[in-house]
C-alpha cells in the first residue's frame, strides 16, 4: 500500500485531543502510533514505521475514516506518546487504579499540550461535557458516561483538597500539576484554579491553568505594527505618567503589561512592584504582591503602602475604584510610571471611564500618557492559509469599497495547526497618545466625541483597521477581525 511516507517533526506539529481520545491508550502504546488530527477528512497519525499496514487497517476498521500515516523519530514518538497517554506501567496499573484517576490525568496532560487555558466539564443528563478553551475559543474534547460522572468529580476535588461532601453550595481551591518535559529533564509547574458550581445534573467544574513557570513575553510577540511599537516603548521610557491598556476581559492586556515590564526590566535598573489578582505569571526581578480586589479597603491600603517601599514603576492589575484611582493618579503625578488596566470600548473612552470615576479633567489631561484598546483575534497557520481576493461584498462590508480584489487569506487545516486552520492569536490595537492639543481639550472639557476627531485627525488607525492591515499581512482574516473589532 502506497501511503504517504513524509516524515513530521513533532516538536513543530499540534495534537489535536478529540482525535488522541478517539484511539484507546493501550493500542496506541502498544503499536507505537500517535493520533495527530484530522486534514481534509483524514486521520493523520505519526509511527515510527508507517509501512506498518495492520496498524493502519486496524484504525481504519475502528474510526470508519481513512487513516495516514506520517514517519515519526521513534524517541520523540516515545515521549510524546508517554506524556499524552501515561507510562505503560501506570495503564497496566490503570486497570486496577480507578478510571477517574487516568481520565483526568489524561485531560489535564492534554490540556497542557494543547496549550488551552481552561478546562470546562459540564454535566447534563447523558454525562459530562468536556470542553477545553484554546486561543480563546471552546473546543468539544470528550464526553464523559454517567457512571464515570461522580468519580471524576471527585479526583478533581481531591486534588484541589476541597469538600468531598459538599454538593450544594459552590467551592474553589487550587493545585500544582507537575508536567515532566519531553525533551529534557525539565519539569513544568501548571498552576490550577477550580472552581464548582452545583448544577441540575450535579457539579460543574472548571479548571483555569497557569503556567507558573517563567514566560517571557516580549513586545514582539504581542502582534504591534513597527510604528505602535516605538510608541509603546517610547512611553515606557518616561519616567512617569499613566499607560492604560483597555478592553474586555480576555483582550490580552494583562500579557501586554507583562510584556511592558519585561522590556523595562531590559532598559534599566527599575525598582517595579505590582498589585494583582491574582499574580497570572512570575516576573523575576520584580515584587509582586497579590491582593483580593473585592476588599476595597485591603486593595487601596496595599497600593498606599507600595509607594512607601519607593518604586519607579508600579502595575496595578486593574483600576476599579475612585479611590485606587486617586492614589495611582497622584503616584502618577509623584515620579512614577503607572501602568494599569481599564474596562472600556475603545482608546479614548478611557477619559470618559476617568473622569466618570471621580477624576478631576486637569489630572487626567496631566497624567494619561498613552491609552492603548486591545482585541484578540485568531492567527492563520502559515504553513496552509489561502489566498484569495477580496469580494465586492465582503469590501462593502468593511465599508471601502476599494478593499476589493486585494489578497487576503482564509484558513485550510495542516498539521502544523492540528486541522484548525487558525493558531495562536495577535493582538489588534488602538493607540490613543494624547498631544499637548489634545490634554488642553480634555482639561479643557472637550467631549469624547471632540477629543476622538482630534485623535483621527492625527490619522492614528482604529482597532479594525489595525485588524484589515494584519488581513492584508496574512496574519489573521477578515471573518476574525469583524468577530473581535467589527464596526457594525
Ligand atoms: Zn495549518
Amino acid at each position: 500500500m502506497a501511503e504517504i511516507r513524509d516524515f513530521v517533526d513533532l516538536s513543530l506539529i499540534a495534537i489535536d485531543p478529540a482525535c488522541v481520545m478517539k484511539v484507546p491508550a493501550e493500542f496506541a502504546l502498544k503499536r507505537s502510533v500517535l493520533p495527530l488530527c484530522m486534514v481534509d477528512g483524514d486521520f493523520i497519525v505519526a509511527m515510527a514505521d508507517p509501512s506498518e499496514v495492520k496498524t493502519i487497517a486496524a484504525l481504519r476498521g475502528a474510526l470508519g475514516v481513512p487513516v495516514i500515516a506520517k514517519q515519526a523519530d521513534p524517541e520523540s514518538l516515545n515521549e510524546y506518546l508517554l506524556k499524552l497517554y501515561g507510562s505503560v506501567q501506570s495503564i497496566r496499573e490503570d486497570s486496577a487504579r480507578d478510571d477517574a484517576v487516568s481520565t483526568v490525568d489524561y485531560l489535564i496532560r492534554s490540556a497542557f499540550i494543547r496549550h488551552a487555558s481552561d478546562i470546562h466539564f459540564d454535566p447534563g443528563r447523558d454525562g459530562m461535557r468536556v470542553r477545553f478553551r484554546i486561543d480563546g475559543e471552546l473546543e468539544d474534547i470528550t464526553n464523559i458516561p454517567p457512571d464515570l460522572q461522580p468519580p471524576v468529580i471527585s479526583r478533581l476535588k481531591v486534588l484541589a483538597n476541597l469538600k468531598l461532601d459538599e454538593r450544594r453550595a459552590p467551592q474553589d481551591g487550587a493545585f500544582t500539576w507537575r508536567v515532566p518535559d519531553a525533551f529534557s529533564d525539565d519539569v513544568t509547574d501548571l498552576d490550577v484554579r477550580l472552581a464548582t458550581l452545583p448544577g441540575r445534573y450535579g457539579e460543574r467544574v472548571t479548571l483555569r491553568l497557569l503556567e507558573t513557570s517563567t514566560k517571557r513575553y516580549t513586545t514582539d510577540a504581542l502582534g504591534f505594527s513597527d510604528e505602535h511599537r516605538s510608541v509603546f516603548e517610547g512611553v515606557l521610557a518616561s519616567p512617569h505618567g499613566l499607560v492604560l491598556l483597555t478592553g474586555p476581559t480576555g483582550s490580552g492586556k494583562t500579557t501586554t503589561l507583562y510584556a511592558a515590564i519585561q522590556h523595562l526590566l531590559e532598559l534599566r535598573p527599575l525598582n517595579i512592584i505590582t498589585v494583582e489578582n491574582p499574580v497570572e505569571y512570575e516576573i523575576p526581578g520584580i515584587f509582586q504582591s497579590e491582593v483580593d480586589y473585592a476588599d476595597r479597603v485591603n486593595f487601596s491600603k496595599a497600593l498606599r503602602s507600595i509607594l512607601r517601599h519607593d518604586p519607579d514603576v508600579i502595575m496595578i492589575g486593574e483600576i476599579r475604584d475612585g479611590e485606587s484611582l486617586d492614589t495611582a493618579v497622584k503616584a502618577a503625578l509623584t515620579g512614577h510610571l503607572v501602568l494599569s488596566t481599564l474596562h472600556t470600548n475603545d482608546a479614548v473612552n478611557a477619559v470618559t471611564r476617568l473622569t466618570n470615576m471621580g477624576l478631576e479633567r486637569h489630572l487626567a489631561a496631566a497624567t494619561l500618557r498613552l491609552s492603548v484598546a486591545q482585541r484578540l483575534a485568531r492567527a492563520l497557520c502559515p504553513y496552509c492559509r489561502e489566498p484569495y481576493d477580496v469580494t465586492v461584498q465582503e469590501a462593502a462590508l468593511c465599508g471601502i469599497p476599494e478593499l476589493e480584489g486585494e489578497t487576503v487569506y482564509r484558513p485550510h487545516g495542516c498539521l502544523y495547526c492540528a486541522g484548525r486552520g487558525l493558531k495562536g492569536r495577535t493582538g489588534l490595537f488602538e493607540f490613543f497618545k494624547p498631544d499637548a492639543a489634545i490634554s488642553s481639550a480634555i482639561a479643557s472639557g472637550a467631549s469624547e466625541s471632540e477629543i476622538a476627531d482630534m485623535r483621527r485627525a492625527r490619522g492614528e488607525s482604529t482597532l479594525f483597521e489595525d485588524g484589515l492591515s494584519k488581513c492584508l499581512a496574512g496574519i489573521t482574516t477578515l471573518k476574525e477581525v469583524h468577530r473581535v473589532a467589527g464596526v457594525f
